[in-house]
């Protein structure tokens, strides 16, 4: 057993009680990177039990203590910054520029930003004779996939912090580096023992345990749909509070009023970004029949510009596909897209043969195509055409998601069919994301939200202390 990857549990760093491990393939060559430990239900069962017990400690701990803890976790993962980018861009793929800037910078700056949600947060309030606080939900377990490891991480761990519960942490076993880092930050920060938990492991060794377990009150899990609904399938029998961030098949709506050289870089950005693995992926655009041809000629010219190369190199716009299983599930969606009628419009050939590249690719597709309704996870855009704008705001919504999308046109029509849309967050003529802003599904996409004020909240519970009413006269 590596001794790198250790669990961190109750203040201290453990070896899994297994000895068992799995091999980690390097993105960028396809040879193993490292072996990390599958985990048992016992790591689990041992971070839970820590957890619970320093549950009531933390939720009395003062506000202005737990924010100071935060901010010093804030600052020894800013210690680390660029060894966390680097590690992000080998173990993910991430282009290493994106690496530092989305993956690296941006989680460490929302710490800061939780810090201002709490500070400005209505604890209590009176409600005619009642007093109504807010309350920990006690013993929460954050299960984080592996396409933006540290983000995910601090969008679930630090509110749930704040807002004074206990956390027992299972990220994906795919990034045991970025794991490892963040345990190291934990550490540093000084959280009291059992605050924060962090095992390492797979989903059914150690995850599954987690949603089970009668000590855990909630399960903040992000991945896909088919694990989220288990998770949720599987929390029912203790009637634990569950929020879930699912997958997307994101639409981006050119409206015949929009700037189309515009809304094409900003969907093709938007869809191929951390090499197509993002979960609002922009990965369905929606173009006028009549502009079609035009949008041929302008996003070919575009794709040629998308360089395939290995993620530490600077010139690199996209980087490999985490895992072969990953570059297979790619592969193979598309093929049956092209099966079933899609025409490929451009697409990148000159790729490394080395490593989990897939070709960058933008298709012609008709609604019922898999390519329009299942989410790929790769860098594939799937373009559909329309006639009148209603059809337009129909087939954006003919989804089973409801993540996000966006709008291209003129600022009122956009704002209109912006409000016919049904995703959780819809971005108007390349409007830059807002971290403040609730962010989470519709339908499939999931349950629950999470980013800014509606983030923190999630992990609250709601008292009401009614008090007598005065007496009549
Ligand atoms: P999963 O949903 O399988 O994994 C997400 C997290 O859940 C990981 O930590 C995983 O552990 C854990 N997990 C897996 N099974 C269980 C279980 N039974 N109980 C509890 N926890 C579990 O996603 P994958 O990483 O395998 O990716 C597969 C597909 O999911 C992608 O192709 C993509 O479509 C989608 N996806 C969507 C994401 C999003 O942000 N919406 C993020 C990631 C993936 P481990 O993997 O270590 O076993």
């Amino acid at each position: 057993m590596s001794e790198v990857f250790q669990n961190y549990v109750n203040g201290q760093w453990q070896a899994s009680v297994s000895d068992a491990t799995m091999a980690i393939a390097d993105p960028n060559t396809g040879s193993v990177g490292s072996q990390v430990p599958t985990g048992a239900p016992e790591d689990a069962q041992a971070a839970i039990t820590a957890a619970a017990s320093a549950l009531s400690g933390w939720a009395r701990t003062p506000l202005t203590e737990r924010i100071d803890a935060v901010k010093r976790l804030a600052e020894a993962l800013n210690h680390r910054a660029e060894v966390l980018a680097s590690t992000i861009a080998s173990e993910v793929g991430t282009p290493l520029k994106i690496s530092h800037y989305v993956q690296t910078m941006a989680p460490i700056r929302n710490c800061a930003n939780f810090v201002k949600v709490a500070e400005a947060f209505e604890w209590s309030r009176e409600v005619a004779n009642s007093l109504v606080v807010r309350e920990p939900v006690g013993v929460v377990a954050c299960i984080t996939p592996w396409n933006f490891p540290l983000h995910q991480i601090v969008l679930k761990v630090v509110p749930a912090l704040l807002c004074g519960n206990t956390v027992v942490l299972k990220p994906s076993e795919l990034t045991p580096e970025t794991t490892r880092l963040f345990a190291e930050a934990v550490h540093e920060a000084g959280f009291p023992a059992g605050v924060v938990n962090i095992v390492n492991g797979n989903g059914a060794q150690v995850g599954m345990p987690m949603v089970t377990s009668k000590l855990v009150n909630m399960v903040s899990f992000t991945g896909s749909t088919a694990t989220g609904q288990a998770v949720m399938r599987e929390a029912a029998a203790t009637v634990k509070k569950v929020s879930l961030e699912l997958g997307g098949k994101s639409p981006s709506v050119i409206l015949p009023s929009a700037d189309l050289l515009r809304a094409i870089k900003g969907t093709l950005g938007g869809c191929m970004l951390n090499n197509g693995q993002t979960c609002n992926a922009l990965t369905r655009v929606l173009v006028p029949e009549d502009k079609l041809d035009e949008f041929k000629t302008l996003i070919a010219a575009e794709v040629k510009k998308l360089t395939v190369g290995a993620s530490l190199e600077a010139t690199t716009r996209l980087g490999p596909v985490i895992s072969a299983t990953q570059q297979q599930r790619v592969q193979d969606l598309v093929r049956k897209g092209i099966e079933q009628g899609a025409s490929v419009i451009a697409s990148v050939t000159e790729i490394p043969s080395e490593g989990f590249f897939v070709s960058p690719m933008v298709l012609e597709v008709k609604p019922d195509n898999v390519l329009a309704r299942e989410e790929v996870f790769g860098p594939v855009l799937s373009v559909l055409t329309y006639k009148t704008v209603e059809e337009a705001v129909a087939i954006a919504n003919d989804t089973d998601y409801g993540l996000a999308a966006a709008v291209w046109g003129e600022p009122e029509e956009a704002m209109s069919v912006a409000n016919q849309l049904r995703a959780g967050q819809v971005d108007l003529n390349g409007a830059p994301f807002n971290p403040l802003a609730p962010f989470g599904g519709f339908g499939m996409s999931g349950i629950g939200r999470e980013a800014g004020s509606a983030g923190l909240e999630e992990f609250l519970e709601y008292k009401s202390i009614q008090q007598p009413l005065p007496a009549k006269e």
